[in-house]
């Protein structure tokens, strides 16, 4: 694996990541951002798109002028190299833009569903909130479980398939969890489905960015039916979404969102709806958002997937390793070497409530991380071993403070360097706890006001 200098190279891929931020001390350190499972930050190339597209930017399919068409264009061969990037089947599948992976999934929700009871999703005990809600009040949604070390439980799945005799009309189950970083198996998964009737939907949101993901033939027992994920996790943070699924998926069903530019002709006695994808991308596309992510897939295609993979995971089984050095430190995943994961990990400190520890980290040192339970509420309470009456006792007591989990979550331009400085301050509190929580707790200085100064002082640069 390149080693030193891949690290740097992949560093100034990106904008930002030597920003300096305010912090307790009254000093100014480099941020580290060990949060990009919520969102990454721009690559360069990408903001250079951006510009360079900007003098031709203009309305995609609806304008005769040279800048429309050459937009329009841009945002059609988007589709290709989108659907290039996953292996998609062009002649067969359609990929439609949405604003981010919840709209993607909200989406095909409502073309397939329509609220018989009798059709059943499967989804799983580890999924995000946004592959999770779209599914209920539209059919029967059912569980997979998972095991003690929150992986998703295949054995679990048979039977559940078995159980329902092909009447599960989609598997819905995430690539990646956002929680623990477990990869799942997801061409085991759609072999599964397919051979019980059922169609796969897979939630690349953490997936995507991350390793290489090949929705495979249509004629595979292994194709992945529907693919979804965000831009913005993927260091295009322009408002693009994307649904990937059979053409015939659309063909029939009603649009979604209606409005203009999905239509041939409507009368007041017909509407004759566009063809898929047109017809599920009602009013002005973002254009923008697409050149961005285009460009963001060219930059990762050249890095290579495969070399972004295996340093990442370098990366977060360093973190991880560390981390178990740590006293009072719990890790909420299955810590095997051989575990295939992203890289990201979540865990607690003994006696230092989650919010607490995320803001020392970024008070004292500039570090962000999230805590909470990441929208993926039930699979961090089985996690936690929440039990319903643990939950109702915080649901109904406002003051006492939910258990959650802290989530560091690698991008490629991370490094060894940050990791240290992380691991170093962790380990201080883990054995300085009392110190730490008098030092916060004592009316500290809200964060958001220095934020906000550190902000309206950065210094504006010009555009040329
Ligand atoms: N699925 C997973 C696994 C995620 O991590 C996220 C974002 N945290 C989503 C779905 C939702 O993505 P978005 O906010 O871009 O719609």
């Amino acid at each position: 694996m390149r080693t030193d200098s891949f690290a740097a190279y992949l560093r100034s891929l990106v904008v930002g990541a030597n920003t300096p931020v305010p912090v307790t001390s009254g000093k100014y350190v480099t941020a580290i951002n060990f949060d990009n499972a919520a969102t990454t930050p721009p690559f360069y190339s990408v903001m250079k798109e951006i510009i360079n597209f900007a003098p031709w930017y203009s309305s995609v399919h609806r304008g005769a002028g040279y800048k429309s068409i050459l937009s329009s264009d841009i945002y059609e061969q988007g589709r290709k190299t989108v659907a290039s990037f996953v292996n998609a089947d062009s002649a067969k599948d359609v990929v439609v833009f949405t604003k981010n992976t919840t709209e993607a999934i909200n989406l095909i929700a409502y073309t397939l569903f329509q609220g018989d009871a009798n059709e059943i999703v499967l989804s799983t005990d580890m999924e995000h909130l946004a592959n999770d809600l779209p599914w209920q009040n539209k059919c029967t949604v059912d569980y997979v479980n998972i095991d003690c070390d929150g992986r998703l439980c295949l054995e679990d799945m048979k039977s559940t398939l078995q159980k329902y005799q092909g009447r599960v009309k989609l598997v819905a189950i995430t690539g990646a969890s956002n929680v623990t970083g477990h990869i799942n198996p997801i061409y085991k998964v759609a072999e599964l489905a397919h051979k019980y009737g059922a169609k796969v939907l897979v939630d690349g949101a953490q997936m995507v960015p991350h390793c290489p993901i090949n929705m495979r033939l249509h004629s595979s027992p292994e194709h992945i039916d529907y693919l979804v994920f965000s831009a913005h996790k993927m260091y295009a943070p322009f408002g693009v979404g994307v649904l990937i699924g059979p053409k015939e998926t659309f063909i029939e069903a009603e649009p979604v969102i209606k409005g203009g530019g999905i239509v041939k002709l409507v009368t007041r006695r017909f509407i004759d709806w566009d063809e898929p994808p047109y017809k599920e991308e009602a009013g002005t596309p973002n254009a923008m958002g697409v050149a961005a992510l285009i460009a963001a897939i060219k930059t990762l295609k050249y890095v290579g997937m495969e070399d972004i993979h295996k340093y990442e995971r370098q990366l977060i089984e360093y973190t991880i390793q560390g981390l178990k050095c740590i006293p009072g430190i719990t890790l909420y995943c299955c810590e095997s070497q051989h575990e295939e994961r992203v890289s990201l990990i979540s865990f607690t400190l003994d006696g230092v409530h989650h919010k607490l520890l995320a803001e020392l980290l970024s008070r004292e040192a500039g570090i962000a991380v999230r805590s909470g339970l990441f929208c993926a509420h039930p699979y961090v309470q089985k996690l936690l071993k929440l039990s319903d009456a643990d939950i109702d006792y915080y649901h109904s007591n406002l003051d006492a403070k939910f258990p959650g989990l802290v989530r560091v979550s690698l991008g490629l331009y991370n490094n060894y360097n940050e990791i240290d400085v992380f691991l170093y301050l962790l380990n201080s509190i883990a054995r300085n706890k009392e110190y730490y929580k008098q030092k916060y707790c004592a009316a500290a200085r809200p964060v958001e006001s220095s934020a906000q100064e550190a902000w309206f002082n950065v210094p504006r640069r010009r555009l040329p």
